[in-house]
């Protein structure tokens, strides 16, 4: 032998990566970003009794966090009404959908989802060897009845679908989403991203028992709403036997144990989430308007961003997106046409609200024809 082997999968597959980080772009243009408005983070930051939890949980960060995370799944099922036999903690949403692909997704296996829907959970299909089926946006909404049709006709493993959606920031009703389950075979698994759910309407309280949706699982995470991204805890709801099963495939310590701390006093003050869902939707309503003072159409969005329809194609898109990074202005755009027609802004501190309000019209001016 006269070198190291890759799988042939993995000889197949690009080094690529989801998503360019905010920091690799400072680097590599030397420059900081005056708003970082592209990674849809609680810029608000996490409440004051978790930074205090954090303090304190460091420490005793020498020992091994609990593999099993019992008191945070404790909080998360009284929290929710749902038994805690019902939840896996994990390394953020991302590292729970690796885990979820290692245990369905072999060489060939079906997978659906919306073409230019969360670009991570496509990153684990491909990397267990999955062929990605993809079905287009409807109306800037993920399309249920396609992709009920998709699941259907390609005896798909997994369907996947974020409710609400990002990039789009639409959200279909529980009732909608109650007759897409209805429409998937037992087969075929639901894979329902929740990123966003404290932010709709009913917020995360309204929950089918798994009980009842064998063939359905929930991801939810503390890195929106609970602003805490940067300590990589998730989770997920489905059927105690589903739960059961990713102890065949999951980093049992990988989920720090600063972060189960964080995590659980974030679960507990849930009058500063409430304060910050008042907070996201002013913003959302600052930032709508500044969309239209400079003609670009808000989409509604019940998520903590605000996609901007532009008007234009996906190129004119771009261009704007890089004339806002020219004036230090970190946003992202969706991958795909046509919703590539649009920016995507987090919502963000008042002085990156007005780090935005002032370089939009600047941005615009400097990309007319
Ligand atoms: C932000 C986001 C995630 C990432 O969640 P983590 O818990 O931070 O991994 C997952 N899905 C969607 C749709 C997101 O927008």
């Amino acid at each position: 032998m006269t070198s190291i082997r890759f799988t042939s999968l993995a000889e197949s597959l690009p080094s690529t990566v989801p998503f360019v980080a905010p920091e690799m772009t400072e680097r590599n243009q030397g420059i900081t970003f005056q708003a970082r408005l592209g990674a849809n983070e609680n810029n608000f930051g996490p409440s004051p009794m978790v930074q205090d939890a954090i303090q304190r949980a460091g420490l005793e960060t020498w020992k091994y966090p609990d593999p099993s995370s019992f008191e945070l799944r404790q909080a998360l099922s009284e929290h929710l009404g749902i038994a805690r036999e019902s939840f896996v903690v994990g390394g953020g949403i991302d590292g729970l959908l690796g885990n979820l692909c290692r245990l369905f997704v072999g060489a060939g296996d079906v997978v659906v989802t919306s073409a230019g829907a969360y670009p991570t959970f496509n990153y684990h299909v491909s990397g267990f060897g999955g062929e990605l089926e993809l079905v287009p946006y409807k109306d800037d909404y993920e399309d249920l009845d396609a992709l009920s049709v998709r699941a259907r006709a390609m005896n798909a493993k997994l369907v996947y679908l974020a409710n609400p959606d990002n990039p789009m920031g639409s959200m279909h009703k529980p009732d909608k989403i109650k007759d897409f389950i209805d429409s998937i075979p037992l087969s075929t698994l639901v894979v329902l991203d929740e990123a966003y759910i404290e932010f709709a309407d009913q917020g995360d309280t309204s929950i089918v028992d798994p009980n009842l949706d064998r063939n359905v699982i929930r991801f939810r995470t503390f890195s929106k709403a609970y602003g805490l991204a940067g300590a990589r805890v998730g989770y997920a709801i489905a059927h105690p036997e589903l739960i059961t099963s990713f102890d065949k495939v999951r980093d049992h310590f990988g989920v720090s144990k600063i972060s189960q701390i964080a995590a659980l006093a974030a679960l507990k003050d849930q009058v500063y989430l409430n304060e910050t869902l008042v907070k996201v939707s002013q913003v959302k309503v600052q930032l709508s308007e500044i969309a239209r003072e400079n003609g670009l159409v808000p989409l509604p969005s019940a998520t903590n961003f605000v996609t901007m329809d532009c008007g234009r194609d996906g190129a004119y898109a771009r261009k704007l997106l890089d004339a806002l990074l020219e004036q230090r202005i970190f946003v992202r755009m969706p991958f795909v046409d046509p919703e590539n027609r649009c920016i995507r802004v987090s919502v963000g501190l008042p002085n990156e609200i007005d780090a935005f309000a002032r370089a939009l019209p600047k941005a615009l001016k400097s990309i007319a024809d």
